[in-house]
């Protein structure tokens, strides 16, 4: 499996940076992980809408925002021949109202799914499962597997560190944790908030046993050695999310 940064941001994209994407394939699957704002811009719309299956962690901004350009090309590039297929969409249920926003979209050539914890859906040989994780008190968060071949990735959406050993449970083992790291520790943030600091992500990562950590989410224009540093303090083998890098797990 390949995994392609698209996003790494929050809460705005700017310059050659966007908010949190990340697209898992290979001759066989197609998946989007989140589509932050800005983040459609490192995608292939012409040649990588076919046989698209986009995951939405959470109704945030952030990570859900690009979805109508999606949505929106798959209705025009339909309409043109140039896909087949309906992208497919998967989303949490709540909040209600921002859900039935998203699925009433007419211009669009897309079905629409709702995932939850403990659901498994099997794409292109790979299983992905989810995991309900506390991020804020507005939405519902889940975190998201994809296992092919006996590797597997972990994405964590949003995370409040009061649900660590349910995330590293979730992780156990797996060869990559694309682990959202919002804060840093100096930002004085209280220890169980709404989001992780990069130290706590690098105890996370730890305590699950994973090859490797990939640190993301970050504030823009802040110094992104930093959160290396804070995270590499408790777990080694930690690489900084940017936009187009690629990495390879498994064959
Ligand atoms: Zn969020
Ligand atoms: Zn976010």
């Amino acid at each position: 499996m390949l995994i392609k940064v698209l996003g790494s941001l929050s809460p705005y994209s700017h310059y050659d940076s966007a908010c949190p994407s990340y697209r898992v394939y290979d001759d066989e699957m197609n998946l989007l992980l989140d589509c932050g704002s800005g983040s459609h811009r490192f995608f292939d719309m012409q040649k990588d809408l076919n046989n698209l299956h986009i995951f939405v962690s959470h109704l945030h901004h952030d990570h859900y925002n690009d979805l109508y350009n999606y949505l929106y090309s798959s209705f025009a590039l339909h309409n043109l021949g140039i896909i087949k297929d309906k992208i497919q969409v998967y989303l949490p249920r709540y909040p209600y109202e921002i859900y039935t926003n998203i699925i009433r979209e007419h211009n669009s050539y897309a079905d629409f799914n709702t995932i939850y914890d403990g659901m498994k859906v099997v794409i292109g040989g790979a299983t992905i499962t989810f995991c309900e994780i506390q991020h804020s008190k507005d939405v519902q968060n889940l975190a998201i597997k994809v296992n092919k071949c006996d590797s597997s990735i972990v994405y964590s959406g949003d995370v409040s560190y009061i649900d660590k050993d349910k995330l590293a449970n979730f992780a156990k083992n797996c060869d990559l944790l694309i682990c959202e790291s919002s804060l840093l520790k100096k930002h004085n943030f209280p220890s169980i908030c709404n989001h992780l600091t990069a130290y706590q992500a690098g105890c996370i990562a730890k305590e699950a046993n994973v090859q490797k950590l990939l640190l993301t989410h970050f504030w823009p224009d802040e110094n992104l050695n930093e959160y290396e540093k804070e995270a590499k303090s408790v777990f080694e083998n930690t690489l900084i999310a940017k936009e187009n890098l690629i990495l390879e797990v498994g064959e």
